[in-house]
């Protein structure tokens, strides 16, 4: 068993460009381009409630960073400087390698550093914290969007929650449509690339979380304003629309957590921008509503009637 120094030092410790100081003093020293904002963002995975007991530490290294990475997305910010603070039950070599290899695979990738963090012995939770710069005043808020904007959603929404579906049992796949929608469920692609390109197009933005109610709820709530979706135009992955069960596919397009995903909204002018910024980035960016004055998110069905909202997502305490 490495002690907790030999731990940090083996796994967690990479040599850093950008940041002044990294992984090995009482803290790091980051360098603020002139000019930029620093965007922080904070999540925790914990076993048992974000993941299950004996998930493939690659995978949890991954997703760990990547729901931080969608923040950074959410806010238009560029990754810089990540910290992960570990408590593990036991110090397990194997479990350890993969799970930074997973994490730090992830984060080489988005041109992030890992420059600090804490590990101590507890239950298996893992939390990061995210920093990321963003010229002044041009981060992507969700307190930002006008009545009148289009509503955009980029990728499909309900796969992760479709994969969560298969895990507990309750939908049946073939092998293939398993595998992608574990694969959005377990290794989902944060869209920090598609955020910042929208610093100049979008009025406001958000990951998709919680749940496309939920989340596109926050930014009603937070402007003040209400929205418009209609839920056939939400995009979905090919094998929702294979699915027999069109309940389990409707409340995974509406209320599925998991996909990281960006829901932003863009005055209607933009929307010739919004469809360029789709085919350079070979990225679907799907209108599925609008902003309008009132409260609250309205999901339409084709006939125009709106449909009942039980639960609008997935609340840790409801
Ligand atoms: P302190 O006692 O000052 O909190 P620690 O012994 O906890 O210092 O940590 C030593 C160094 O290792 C610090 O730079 C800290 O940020 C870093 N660190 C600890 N755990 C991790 C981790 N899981 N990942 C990255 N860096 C870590
Ligand atoms: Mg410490």
């Amino acid at each position: 068993m490495p002690s907790e120094f030999e731990l940090i030092a083996r796994y967690f410790t990479r040599p850093v460009k950008r940041a002044v100081l990294g992984v090995g003093d009482d803290a790091a020293l980051l360098r603020v381009g002139k000019g930029m904002e620093i965007a922080v963002s904070t999540d925790m995975l914990v076993c048992g409630t974000h993941f299950v007991a004996g998930a493939d530490p690659r995978k949890l290294g991954h997703k760990s960073l990547a729901v931080n990475l969608s923040d950074m997305a959410a806010m238009a910010a560029v990754p810089r400087s990540v910290f992960l603070s570990l408590a593990l039950p036991k110090a397990e070599p194997a479990w350890l390698r993969a799970f930074s290899a997973g994490f730090l695979a992830l984060a080489r990738a988005h041109g992030a550093e890992l420059v600090g963090g804490d590990t101590t012995r507890g239950p298996l939770n893992i939390c990061v914290t995210i920093m990321g710069e963003v010229p002044r005043g041009r981060a992507l808020r969700r307190d930002h969007a006008r009545a009148g904007d289009d509503v955009w959603v980029s990728g499909a929404l309900g796969t992760a929650a479709i994969g969560l579906a298969h895990q507990q049992g309750r939908v049946q796949l073939s092998r293939a449509e398993a595998a992608r929608c574990m694969r959005a469920l377990e290794q989902p692609q944060p869209r920090v690339e598609l955020g910042i390109a929208l610093r100049s197009i979008a009025h406001a933005a958000i990951d998709v979380s919680d749940g496309l109610a939920a989340d596109l709820g926050h930014i009603c709530e937070r402007s003040s304003l209400g929205a418009d979706v209609w839920i056939d135009r939400i995009p979905r992955a090919r094998v929702l629309g294979r699915l027999a069960q069109p309940e389990i596919v409707e409340q995974a397009l509406i209320a599925g957590g998991d996909d990281y995903e960006l829901c932003f909204t863009a005055p209607v002018r933009r929307r010739a921008d919004v469809a360029a910024l789709s085919r350079r980035l070979r990225l679907p960016l799907t209108r599925i509503g609008a902003m309008r004055s009132g409260r609250g998110v309205r999901l339409l069905r084709a006939d125009g009637r709106a449909i009942q909202q039980r639960k609008g997502g997935w609340d840790h305490f409801g």
